[in-house]
């Protein structure tokens, strides 16, 4: 084949909201793309390209594609910003007052970053919250396709807020959280006003928090496609509500798994379940491998994994509710406490040393774990988790059962579809004492452990099935990149 004549590849810019989980399932999103020969332009905050540099082997596992970029821009906060707990909210004002204009004066004296042996941007792929990047994509002519990695539930919730506020549903307070929501079609009988996204637990409807969520979901359909990070055998019904505002709706989750998946049929290798098979790329600190060795000389489903993700924040009262539950359940655990986990003044916000010794006998404790991997490890029998989006999906495919602890954001609606719509587990939401996490953590991994591993294995059957050859979720991604590449023809 003369290669000098073949036409340049479409170029697709990814741009997520630069935190932790956006930025992880984004850059699954991009290595696909480039499994696909397309050329991608990955657009990320200073703050956490630094980071992904310093924790991950990202350079060399993209060296292998050359139609990979890395491009970097502000997010507009100071770098020591804690960019954790709730004050993680300050970077939707910070994106768009300061990271937009950057954008727009990028794309502009770059000519949509043009380059040699690359074409300008033929397509943007951006985070469903960043309605700037709309702005530019309808400026300039460029087509859009938006990507919303929570879950599709989340969303739709989110999408038909104003629906929730007409119908007086929302704010969320007082003794009306058991009250059933009426105003989300597909979530009648089953979801109460607490299971409503945490953005909706607001004093008034003019909070910036709240408009700025309703505002950025609403939008959405100006795309001329869109992303969810889903499967159809898990979230069907809601994805047929979506698709009813944004018919060109791609489900092509989990992406994780499939990511993992498209390697291992391009590498014609079975699919494995070690570091080596790992999808993960884009973890923004170190991962303490030592939990694996200790997961190796744990009985088969014993230990019970506990990780609140990369934003959630608890206070020194529910740590202790937390290790108190946990010890008395006598079961083994493997806890993730992030360093900036636990809030405090100075010397509040450390782990006390009577915690850290004391778990020495029942179980392990790590600051942040290679995550997928326990998650498939055979020791793992429960996973105590805060919700994330990332996280559930991890977790349902690898089959392991879920005690759900949200803390805020989407998570308040994934843990109710764990807990009542897919029966994955138990949804511990709006309580946090030691006598009902030994008894949820007892639930789980004792007195309805078989029942919840046979349910767990027939959904992440289902979630490997989407992702395999053929599957829902492998085949609207060849459509998408059909769709890509019909663009510039
Ligand atoms: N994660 C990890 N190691 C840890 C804890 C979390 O690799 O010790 C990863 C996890 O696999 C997931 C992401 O961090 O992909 C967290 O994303 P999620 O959407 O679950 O929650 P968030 O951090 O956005 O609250």
């Amino acid at each position: 084949m003369d290669t000098a004549k073949s036409p340049l590849p479409p170029h697709v810019l990814v741009f997520p909201l630069p935190i932790q989980g956006h930025v992880n399932s984004m850059l699954k999103l991009a290595e696909l793309l480039c499994l696909a020969d397309l050329d991608v332009s990955f657009m990320v905050s200073d703050f956490s390209h630094t980071r992904l540099l310093r924790h991950t082997n990202i350079e060399s596992r993209f060296s292998k594609y050359p139609g990979f970029r890395f491009q970097t821009i502000s997010d507009g906060l100071p770098d020591d910003h804690p960019r954790a707990g709730e004050k993680i909210m300050d970077i939707m004002p910070s994106i768009k007052n300061v990271t937009g204009p950057l954008f727009k004066k990028m794309m502009e004296e770059s000519g949509c970053l043009v380059a040699e042996g690359r074409r300008p941007v033929t397509c943007i792929i951006a985070d469903g919250v960043l309605s700037f990047a709309g702005d530019l994509a309808e400026e300039k002519g460029i087509p859009l396709i938006y990507f919303r990695t929570v879950s599709a539930c989340s969303f739709w919730a989110c999408y038909c807020m104003e629906e929730l506020i007409e119908a007086d549903e929302i704010p969320v307070k007082g003794n009306g959280m058991d009250l059933l929501v009426t105003s989300v079609p597909g979530m009648d009988g089953f979801l109460r006003r607490r299971d409503l996204p945490g953005f909706c637990r607001v004093n008034d409807i003019n909070e910036p928090k709240l408009q700025i969520i309703k505002s950025e979901s609403r939008q959405t359909p100006r795309a001329q496609a869109a992303i969810v990070n889903s499967f159809e055998d898990l979230e069907g019904p809601i994805i047929s509500h979506i698709r009813t505002q944004i018919p060109r709706l791609y489900p092509l989750g989990p992406l994780h798994a499939h990511l993992k998946s498209r390697l291992a049929l391009k590498t014609n290798q079975p699919l494995k379940t070690d570091q080596s098979s790992s999808s993960s790329t884009g973890s923004f600190w170190e991962e303490d491998r030592t939990c694996v060795d200790w997961l190796n000389s744990q009985q088969p489903k014993s230990v019970i994994y506990v990780s609140f993700g990369s934003i959630t924040v608890v206070t020194r009262g529910q740590l202790l509710e937390f290790w108190y539950g946990l010890v008395n359940s006598g079961q083994k655990f493997l806890w993730v406490m992030r360093p900036d986990s636990i809030a405090g003044k100075e010397g509040e916000s450390q782990i006390p040393v009577e915690l850290e010794e004391g778990t020495k006998a029942r179980g392990f404790m790590v600051g942040w774990a290679p995550q997928e991997e326990v998650l498939d490890h055979p020791a793992i029998g429960g996973f105590f988790t805060h919700s994330g989006w990332n996280s559930t999906l991890e977790s349902v495919y690898a089959g392991v059962p879920m005690i759900c602890w949200p803390y805020f954001a989407d998570q308040m609606i994934n843990s109710r579809f764990v807990g009542e719509v897919w029966k994955l587990g138990l949804d511990m939401k709006d309580s946090c004492d030691r006598i009902t996490i030994e008894k949820m953590v007892r639930e789980l991994m004792e007195v309805r452990k078989d029942e919840y591993l046979e349910r767990a294995g027939q959904m992440a059957a289902l979630a490997k099935k989407s992702v395999s050859e053929g599957g829902s979720s492998y085949c609207n991604l060849d459509r998408m990149v059909e769709y890509i590449r019909s663009l510039i023809v």
